[in-house]
């Protein structure tokens, strides 16, 4: 790939209500269904959602922390903090609605964005519309309500003016170079997400018995004949810890591992053999293999 003199790179992030569109939006938009990471990945409280690289700019779709979940529940003032300070740090917004609606909860999650982020309201689903001419005055009247940098109408589903909605976003990301390498996007995602499925599991299952800071290291990584084969360490820091991970005759351990693997499964397309080891870090706890966990007969 030969860089554009003006090469423009940034952050974008896609917010909205449950069943906007927000997913199909990304999905569309980046056309592969990998999430990233790269060595920006300590020090970006993003959580990456996907990547578009082209000759031009390099899109980096993010998840904010928090927003969606806390989404219908009320937004507090601690939550809003949260929301503002990481959408501080993106590039721009999208902020997806559904064609004709917009309504007070919408209002109040504007109303907490940061003021100095371009908003780009994209209005979502308008293959559905029955009669085209009710787009104009709705769009008129939502440019009333709040200011926004832009309004584009898409329909993410059929892709309709998704290369508007691109050209849209570009003007506001800065002159860059790419912040992550094309080349290595999909090999270092799976890993590192590898590692992230597992953690999810090891919290969903055995939560509050260990502390958060419990760690899970990728140890290998590798695709052999369509076979990805993921050894992977949870690293705890006392053997009480190393314990309750791995439960009475390895349950546990077995089942954070099993639902891990599923995932992956699903992620990389195709099977997948995870081996995950649990150590204590200091050092005299000598590793030992908890589970040979054959997820490939
Ligand atoms: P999210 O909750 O905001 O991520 O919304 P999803 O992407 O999961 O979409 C919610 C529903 O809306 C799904 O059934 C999608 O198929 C549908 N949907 C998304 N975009 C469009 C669109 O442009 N047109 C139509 N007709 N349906 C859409
Ligand atoms: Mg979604």
């Amino acid at each position: 790939m030969t860089l554009h003199a003006n090469f423009r790179a940034g952050y974008v992030a896609i917010i909205g209500r449950p069943n906007v569109g927000k997913s199909t939006l990304l999905n569309k938009l980046v056309q592969q269904k990998i999430s990233i990471t790269s060595k920006k990945a300590q020090t970006t409280r993003f959580r990456i959602n996907g990547i578009l690289t082209d000759e031009q700019t390099q899109f980096v779709f993010v998840d904010t922390p928090g927003f969606q979940t806390h989404y219908t529940s009320g937004l507090n003032a601690a939550m809003n903090r949260v929301v503002t300070q990481s959408m501080r740090e993106v590039n721009v917004i999208l902020f997806v609605i559904e064609a004709m609606c917009l309504d007070q909860r919408d209002i109040a999650v504007l109303r907490i964005l940061p003021a100095n982020v371009p908003i780009i309201l994209v209005v979502n689903k308008i293959d559905k519309l029955a009669d085209k001419n009710q787009l104009l005055p709705f769009l008129s009247e939502v440019a009333q309500v709040v200011k926004f940098s832009d309004i584009i109408p898409v329909s993410a589903m059929y892709k309709i003016q998704l290369a508007e909605l691109l050209d849209t976003i570009r003007d506001y990301l800065p002159v860059s170079e790419p912040l992550y390498d094309k080349d290595e996007i999909t090999d270092r995602s799976e890993r590192f997400l590898a590692g992230e499925f597992i953690r999810e599991k090891l919290f969903r299952l055995v939560g509050d018995e260990i502390p958060y800071s419990t760690s899970v290291v990728i140890d290998q990584f590798k695709l052999e004949n369509h076979l990805h084969k993921v050894y992977a360490t949870i690293l705890v820091d006392k053997p009480n810890q190393k314990a309750v991970i791995i439960g009475k005759k390895g349950e546990k351990l077995k089942q954070i591992a099993s639902q891990a693997r599923k995932d992956m499964e699903l992620l990389f397309g195709g099977k997948v053999y995870l081996e995950v080891w649990v150590k204590v870090k200091s050092g005299w706890a000598d590793s030992e293999s908890v589970l040979r966990n054959l997820g490939y007969e």
